[in-house]
């Protein structure tokens, strides 16, 4: 998907007023009608239609008037609320290549003040399994007030509490930056989807690792359920880091077993089919004492689930039970009815011709820093679990945009850099105000906000080598990537 940032440039603070009255008037309007939109907007003379012309050109809204004339947000629209709101803050000022296409995301660089590249993952939910959604909508169809973004948003929080669990407790994944809607910013991995990889030096090495991953997993009480060579990422140096965890389930899960199995399984068929592996090396496992079954395989029964349990840790870390439920229903039931893996295949990005556009990073300049933040009266009237808006959290913070773009060009200047902003405008992504758990919500965001100062604070420290680029791999498939680098390139 195209993300011409440039066009954000350009919009005005009444632009993104009235992007975000669009935004809040979905929480409970599949298409927001337009004197809904005006009313959250309360521009002046009739201000917003003229604004809904301007942002419906640049794609940010789709209108519709089939039952009733209205807006929703593109996708696009819900990017650029997103990226507003983490310049704003000061996770990153540039948006650069876009360096994945996942099954249901994009993937695009992104550079800090001082220069720092991280990752920013756009979670995409029912993107590329649109045909296979529709065939189940019936819990879909019962949900009063369902919508893609809601689910993205769930998909982006859910894997930035999973990546930040994983990677304190040891786990080979990228650091977890900080999240936003359905955005999730990250660490940049230094390397390749091992499916790009065509030789190893220690094939057997690299495998027992990335079984043992699979198990001590396990032994942390959770299945990543989609681990593949698409989301084993291989550095140079062979160092093996997982990515990619919206679909992991706990190990208490009713399809737990067939998870595991499924996991382990990819692997092996990948390890067997590309590096030739041979079957009695798949029975020594390195030093761990992982119980196989008949095959010589890890056995999930046989898994000591005892090291811990992060996936009741994280049950507790402010995902809702009610948002688990959710996205499990989506992304597991979505699951079965797709080809195991053929998708991926088809969408990953060739990221063959990378290394020249990763200085190749625009300054992205805000045209309005000041908030675009409806009013408080309305703001303070929500009522639902869709999409938050987090201007409208930044303006209730009493934090100006002039503040924070202060804040942001003076760590600029800075030696030691700082993490960008103050604890003042947490994003207090407030989704589940119409349930009990607003509380934990509100504390899940405190722990963002303090997670996320720390993780800007480490990833300062990592500066990607533009030249370390693992030689052996696979060219991308797909036109349409190359479209999208191209055009990514221009930015
Ligand atoms: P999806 O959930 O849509 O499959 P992934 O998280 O697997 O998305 O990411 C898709 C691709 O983007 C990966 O195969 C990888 O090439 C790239 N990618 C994702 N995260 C990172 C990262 N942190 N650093 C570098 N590349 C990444
Ligand atoms: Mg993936």
């Amino acid at each position: 998907m195209k993300l011409d940032v440039n066009a954000l440039r350009y919009l005005s603070k009444d632009d993104f007023r009235v992007l975000t009255a669009v935004e809040m008037g979905m929480r409970n309007h599949e298409i927001v009608p337009s004197e809904l939109i005006d009313r959250i907007a309360g521009l002046k003379h009739g201000g917003t239609y003229k604004v809904l012309r301007n942002l419906l050109k640049n794609k940010l809204v789709h209108h519709e008037a089939t039952k009733y004339d209205g807006f929703r947000l593109t996708y696009l629209g819900y990017d650029f609320l997103a990226i507003k709101t983490l310049v704003n803050r000061g996770v990153f000022a540039s948006v650069g290549r876009q360096i994945g296409v996942g099954k249901e995301s994009d993937i695009f660089e992104v550079a800090t003040e001082d220069g720092t590249v991280l990752a920013m993952k756009l979670h995409r939910l029912g993107r590329t399994s649109f045909r296979a959604v529709k065939s189940k909508r019936d819990y879909l169809a019962h949900r009063r007030s369902f919508n893609w973004l809601y689910l993205s948003r769930l998909a982006a929080l859910k894997e930035f509490a999973f990546m930040k669990a994983l990677g304190e407790h040891g786990f080979p994944v990228p650091t977890a930056v900080d999240c936003n809607r359905h955005c999730v910013i990250m660490s940049l991995v230094q390397g390749y989807p091992l499916v790009q990889v065509k030789e190893l030096q220690n094939p057997d090495d690299v495998f027992d690792t990335i079984l043992g991953l699979v198990v001590r997993l396990a032994e942390h009480g959770l299945i990543h359920c989609d681990f593949n060579e698409f989301n084993i990422m291989i550095g140079d140096d062979e160092k093996v880091t997982m990515i990619d965890f919206p679909q992991m389930v706990s190990v208490s899960h009713r399809n737990a077993q067939m998870f595991f199995d499924r996991d382990i399984e990819c692997i092996y068929k990948f390890f067997k089919k590309r590096f030739h592996l041979s079957s009695e090396k798949c029975k020594e496992q390195d030093g761990s004492e992982i119980n196989d079954d008949e095959n010589g395989r890890p056995s999930f029964l046989s898994v000591q689930k005892s090291d811990g349990s992060l996936d009741k840790e994280l049950a507790a870390s402010g995902f809702t039970r009610k948002e688990q439920v959710e996205m499990d229903k989506y992304i597991h039931e979505n699951a079965e009815e797709e080809s195991s893996d053929d998708d991926d295949s088809t969408s990953e990005q060739d990221s063959e011709d990378g290394d020249e556009a990763t200085v190749k990073i625009n300054s992205l300049k805000i045209a309005d820093q000041d908030s675009a933040g409806a009013p408080d009266h309305i703001l303070r009237g929500r009522d639902s679990n869709e999409p938050e808006t987090s201007e409208e959290n930044e303006t209730s913070t009493g934090l100006s945009g002039e503040n924070k773009l202060a804040n942001t060009s003076s760590s600029s200047n800075g030696a030691t850099m700082e993490p960008p902003e103050s604890g003042g405008n947490a994003d207090n992504d407030d989704d589940s105000s119409e349930d009990p758990d607003g509380e934990d919500d509100d504390s899940f965001a405190k722990q963002l906000n303090k997670h996320r100062k720390r993780a800007i604070a480490a990833a300062h420290g990592r500066r990607r080598p533009l030249s370390s680029r693992n030689t052996l791999k696979d060219k991308g498939k797909g036109t349409m990537n190359s479209k999208i680098q191209r055009q990514a390139c221009k930015w």
